[in-house]
Formats: structure tokens, C-alpha cells, sequence
């Protein structure tokens, strides 16, 4: 094989930025190194366990897994090695060489080169392999794929700067060993008593057993000699299967940023046993910091599961519901087949009664949050609303059975607020709702600016009326998918004609029919006018200050949905909207007596309708041209 011969290769360009980076912001952190390595050992071992499943040749005679930690005080080495699944040449060349996260592009970009801030990035983007290079100035794997012989092992070497080098190497056991030869002035982790300090801090969740060679003292040398026995250093159950009242937060919260990929503490979590017809247990985190990828709806999801301690796959996106794809943790069921593929997870209808479990679960860890009295469990739902709010509001239309506990969840800003930020629940517009008032009424618009701004709110705001602000895309979907809250209807300001109820008085109805008589003719006119542009044209009294405005038929898409379908390159189905005139407004009474320029008036009316709620003009130049004509035209000229 011509692959013997020793190989320099140059390492993708993120990971040199990468390296740069974590070198210079994570020094005070150093130690976390280990944590990461010793979670790749575990990887490593949960992998060969899962391949050999299909094939339990795989283990050979070696069938115990397990984690070892060494280190040479003369050499100034720390060595981490496992006898799970190995690396190919190959792979280690892709896995080694590359960052292959989705996400990769976003972080990079999101880079500001201030280091402080930075660092605090990379711990949202995980730093895995490659904080080897924190404390050692070169680093050798030497790795043996499971099922490979012992002269297809693999050497790969690099001094953490623009490359590697990769050369084949004999290797008598399967797995990997990581060699750390550490930078000058790093010698303290030489050390056995801190090297398992640090691993009872972070690893202590590992299912494996992480090994070390035992010490002891002796009284001659007063000094500690090796033992000659193996010591465990961590706890090596299932942190999961341990009773709650055995975990400190502190195990948690290393336990998730294990399985989370994560670096930062989680926002919450709940570990629960569920026991009847389905028994699982579900330990589930909510993450503090939405990841890059929380966009990318093929992202890997976070959630393994495991059957009775066995791992059986990552990212089991059958295990939680698209709307939840940001909840990490593990499942560990006592029922599934052990040799269950991801084609049989599909079909499974054990998997659907652990998924509905696991959503209502999550559901109620979030209701307890927002509904708690105390501040720090509120602030805690307010930062989780923050960073996922728009992905649950994906679940009013994807989780048929939970719409209410979900619609419950949700947070929208109201001309009540000032801000995006100062939310109402539904509930607490329904408590705040005006006597006589009926429905919960909302805008929806591109933009909070946008919607706060809408004419349609005129009335409204008059009147003292709370309405919804909505501008995340996701809210079109959500008010397609949500008809009503508590018996309580939704209702655009924005659509049919407006139907206050209640919450107008006889005089106020009274005059809405004397100006529809009153301007009969001209309303005529202006259809006429504006032909095919407008389904129809009426007075309204739903503006105060102006003029003209937009709306659409209960039944038809919205304007707003219209935008967002057409900015995304679909079809939206062509909904003529209708032209509604504010008779109190002096343009308007004057259009009663304009006789040369009617048309051109018409038509201001109208494009200034569709301006004023964000779309576009069909003919914007045309626009122009009549504001200049009536400027000159009152000037006199
Ligand atoms: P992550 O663990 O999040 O995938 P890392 O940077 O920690 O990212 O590791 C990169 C990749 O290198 C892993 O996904 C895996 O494919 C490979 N790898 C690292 N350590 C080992 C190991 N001990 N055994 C086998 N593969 C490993
Ligand atoms: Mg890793």
C-alpha cells in the first residue's frame, strides 16, 4: 500500500482559526481538555458497541470497553486510550483535519475578534477534539479501526499549527490512544491526584469505567509508587439510572455537557422513571443558548437513546417532535429490542408513546418555569422564550394533541409593551381584556416596527384596546393553526370588516351608517377608479389619523403571509385586497370635490395603504410621479 509512507496534510482553514482561537481564550480553563477527550473515548466505545450489534466480531477477544488515563513524568506525556471504534487512515484525516459540524459557516462569521466575547462563542460551538492543543504543543493518535488488522493502524501527528501528518503504524488492540505532549510550564497535570480530581469533576457520568494506575504510598522514599493495581476513578454508572436524590446539580450540569456537546451550564432539565405500559427512564435538558444549526431542520437532534444502559443511537429524531429539536438528553427505555435499527424506530409505535411522553414532559418542565412565582424560575423562561420561542411556536400546528398547553406557552408582544421584549401570555390578555370585549385581536407584520406602527391599529389604540403584535414568520403559521384560546377567538385587525361588538356604542354605529350613506357615490367612484387593483372599496372606522387602509376577507391569506410566501419564492394565491377609506380624514372629504385629478388621488390612497403596511408598489415610479404632480400642483405652479 502506497498509504505507508508518511503523509503531511494541511488542515482545513477553520480548524487553524479554531486552534488560534482556543489556544489564546480558553487558557484559564485548561483543564476541560480531558472532559473532552475522555467524552470522544466514550463515543468511541458507544459506537463499537452499536456496530457490533450487526456484528459481534467486532470485539474479538477484547470485549470489556473501558477508558484509560496514564501519564510519564520524564516524558511529560498524558496519554488517553480506549478499545472502542477506532479510526481509519481515512477518518482520521476527515475527522481529524476538518470541522464537519453543521454550523461551522455561522460561527465563523459570528467570530468579532474580540477575545473575550469570542471565547464565550467557542463554548457554544464545543471545542471537542482540538483543546488538546491548550495544553500540549504536539499531539499523536495512534488508532486502530475495529475489524482492521494490526498493520492498518494509523499515526497522526501535529503540532497544532497550519498542519498533520499521517503515517500508517502497527497497533497491536483496537481503539485509539490520545499521546499529549505537553507545552512547557503545564507539568502540575503530571500529577495522579489532579488528573483524578479532574476527571471526578467532569467524567464522573461516563458509563465506562475510566482507568488509572493505583498508587501508593511508600514510607521509604516518602514518596507515592505505583500500586500495581488498576484503579476506577469515576463512579461508571449510568448517571440517569442513579436515583435523583444521589445526583448533586453539579453532576447535571457536566452530565449534559456531555451529551449536549455543550460548554455552558444547561438552563434546566428533568429526569423522570416512567413506569406502566412503557417504561423508560427520560433525563431532558433545556439548553441556556439556542445552537448554530437551530435552523437547519436536518440538524442533528440531541436526544440518545439508550435500552437499558446499552446505547443504541444518537440523535434519535423519533424520540422528540421537530418543535422540540433543541431539548438534549438520553432515554433509556426497558422495552425495545436491543438489536432495534433507526428503520424499525420509524414505525415503532413504542417509540411514539415515549415520544408523546417525553413532549409533555418537556411541556410541563416549561409551564412549571412560566407559571412558577418565583423570579428566577420567571427569568429563567423568559431567556429560554428568547432564545426558542419561535421554534415552539412551530408545535401550535405540529402537535395536534398538546395546542393548548403549547398556545399556553407562547409569548407575544402587545401595543401594551414598547418593546419586542415585553411580552403577554394569552392567558394574561384574556385577564386584561376590556368589558365587553371578545376576541383576542392581533397584527401581523415583517416587523415588531412595523406591526406597532400598523393603521390598522387606529381604532384600537383609541379605544384602549390590547392588540397582539405579530412579526416572526412563524406567526402566520401559528394564527393559521390557532382558531382560538379558552374559548376566546383570534381575530386580525387586518381582516373582514371590523366587528368590535360589544365594545362599540349605538351612537358610534349610528354614525358608521350615516357616513356609508353619505359617501355611497364617491365610494363608487373610487372602484371604478382603481378597477381591477381593489375587490372592493368601502368606509371604515377602524382608522383615526389615516387616511386609507388595507384589508383582506376573513377566509383569504393575509398581505403579510402574501409577502413572506412570495420572498420565499412561492406561490401565493392571488387575494385582491380591499380598499378601506377613513371618512373623519380631511384628504377623503376632499376627494368629494375633486374633479381633474380624481384618479390620481384614487390611486394615492391606495399605494399609500400598501406602503403603510409594508409591501411593495407595482408601479413605483407611477408613485412618484403623482406625489411630485399634486406637490406642484398645490404650490401652484
Ligand atoms: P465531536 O466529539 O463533537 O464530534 P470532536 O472534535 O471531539 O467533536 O471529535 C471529532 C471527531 O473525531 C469525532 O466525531 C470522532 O469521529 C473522531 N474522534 C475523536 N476522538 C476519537 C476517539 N477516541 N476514537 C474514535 N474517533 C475519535
Ligand atoms: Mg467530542
Amino acid at each position: 500500500m502506497t498509504t505507508a509512507t508518511k503523509e503531511t496534510l494541511g488542515f482545513q482553514a477553520e480548524v487553524k482559526q479554531l486552534l488560534h482561537l482556543m489556544i489564546h481564550s480558553l487558557y484559564s480553563n485548561k483543564e476541560i481538555f480531558l472532559r473532552e477527550l475522555i467524552s470522544n473515548a466514550s463515543d468511541a466505545c458507544d459506537k463499537l458497541r452499536f456496530e457490533a450489534l450487526n456484528n459481534a466480531a467486532l470485539y474479538g477477544d477484547d470485549s470489556e470497553l473501558k477508558i484509560r488515563v496514564a501519564f510519564d513524568k520524564e516524558a511529560r506525556t498524558i496519554t488517553i486510550s480506549d478499545n472502542g471504534i477506532g479510526l481509519s487512515r481515512e477518518e482520521a484525516i476527515a475527522h481529524l483535519g476538518t470541522i464537519a459540524k453543521s454550523g461551522t459557516k455561522e460561527f465563523f462569521t459570528a467570530l468579532t475578534g474580540d477575545q473575550a466575547k469570542d471565547a464565550h462563542l467557542i463554548g457554544q460551538f464545543g471545542v471537542g477534539f482540538y483543546s488538546s492543543f491548550i495544553i500540549a504543543d504536539r499531539v499523536t493518535v495512534v488508532s486502530r479501526r475495529a475489524g482492521l488488522p494490526a498493520d492498518q493502524a494509523v499515526c497522526w501527528e501535529s503540532g497544532g499549527e497550519g498542519d498533520f501528518s499521517v503515517e500508517m503504524v502497527e497497533k497491536a488492540g483496537r481503539g485509539t490512544d490520545v499521546i499529549l505532549h505537553l507545552r512547557e510550564g503545564e507539568d502540575e497535570f503530571l500529577n495522579a491526584w489532579r488528573l483524578k480530581s479532574i476527571i471526578r469533576k467532569y467524567s464522573d457520568h461516563i458509563t465506562l469505567p475510566i482507568l488509572m494506575a493505583g498508587e501508593k504510598w511508600d514510607e521509604e522514599k516518602k514518596e507515592q509508587v505505583p500500586s500495581g493495581e488498576d484503579e476506577t476513578v469515576n463512579q461508571a454508572s449510568a448517571l440517569w439510572a442513579r436515583s435523583k436524590s444521589d445526583i448533586t446539580d453539579e453532576q447535571y450540569k457536566e452530565f449534559y455537557k456531555h451529551v449536549g456537546h455543550d460548554f455552558e451550564d444547561p438552563l434546566t432539565w428533568v429526569h423522570a422513571k416512567v413506569e406502566g405500559k412503557q417504561e423508560y427512564t427520560q433525563l431532558l435538558y433545556i439548553p441556556a443558548r439556542a445552537p448554530f444549526d437551530l435552523w437547519d431542520r436536518n440538524a442533528r437532534h440531541g436526544v440518545k437513546l439508550y435500552v437499558k444502559r446499552v446505547f443504541i443511537m444518537d440523535d434519535a429524531e423519533k424520540l422528540m417532535p421537530l418543535y422540540l429539536r433543541f431539548v438534549r438528553g438520553v432515554v433509556d427505555s426497558a422495552d425495545l429490542p436491543l438489536n432495534v435499527s433507526r428503520e424499525i424506530l420509524q414505525e415503532s409505535k413504542d417509540i411514539e408513546a415515549i415520544r408523546n411522553g417525553c413532549s409533555r414532559k418537556v411541556l410541563s418542565m416549561l409551564e412549571a418555569l412560566a407559571d412558577s412565582d418565583e423570579a428566577e424560575e420567571k427569568e429563567k423562561y423568559a431567556k429560554f422564550w428568547g432564545e426558542f420561542g419561535k421554534v415552539l411556536k412551530e408545535g401550535v400546528g405540529e402537535d395536534f394533541a398538546n395546542k393548548e398547553k403549547i398556545a399556553g406557552l407562547l409569548r407575544f408582544a402587545s401595543t401594551h409593551g414598547d418593546t419586542p421584549e415585553e411580552t403577554v401570555s394569552l392567558k394574561d390578555y384574556i385577564g386584561r381584556m376590556k368589558e365587553g370585549q371578545e376576541k383576542i385581536y392581533y397584527v401581523t407584520a415583517e416587523s415588531f416596527k412595523a406591526a406597532q406602527n400598523s393603521p390598522h391599529l387606529e381604532i384600537f389604540r383609541k379605544k384602549g384596546i390590547e392588540v397582539l403584535l405579530l412579526s416572526d414568520r412563524v406567526d402566520e403559521w401559528v394564527v393559521g393553526n390557532l382558531t382560538e384560546f379558552d374559548g376566546k377567538p383570534l381575530q386580525s385587525v387586518a381582516k373582514g370588516g371590523l366587528d368590535l361588538g360589544k365594545l362599540e356604542d349605538e351612537a358610534e354605529k349610528q354614525e358608521a351608517e350615516k357616513a356609508a350613506d353619505e359617501y355611497k357615490e364617491l365610494i363608487e367612484k373610487v372602484k371604478t377608479s382603481l378597477g381591477e387593483r381593489v375587490k372592493d372599496v368601502r368606509v371604515t372606522h377602524r382608522l383615526t389619523d389615516s387616511p386609507s387602509c388595507l384589508v383582506t376577507e376573513d377566509f383569504d391569506v393575509s398581505g403579510n403571509l402574501a409577502r413572506i410566501l412570495k420572498a420565499a419564492g412561492q406561490k401565493a394565491p392571488e387575494v385582491k385586497p380591499i380598499l378601506e377609506i377613513n371618512p373623519s380624514h380631511p384628504a377623503v372629504q376632499r376627494l368629494k370635490y375633486e374633479e381633474t385629478r380624481f384618479d390620481d388621488w384614487a390611486a394615492l390612497l391606495f399605494e399609500q395603504a400598501e406602503l403603510a403596511e409594508g409591501g411593495q408598489l407595482e408601479d413605483p415610479a407611477g408613485f412618484v410621479k403623482r406625489i411630485n404632480d399634486l406637490m406642484l400642483a398645490l404650490s401652484g405652479k
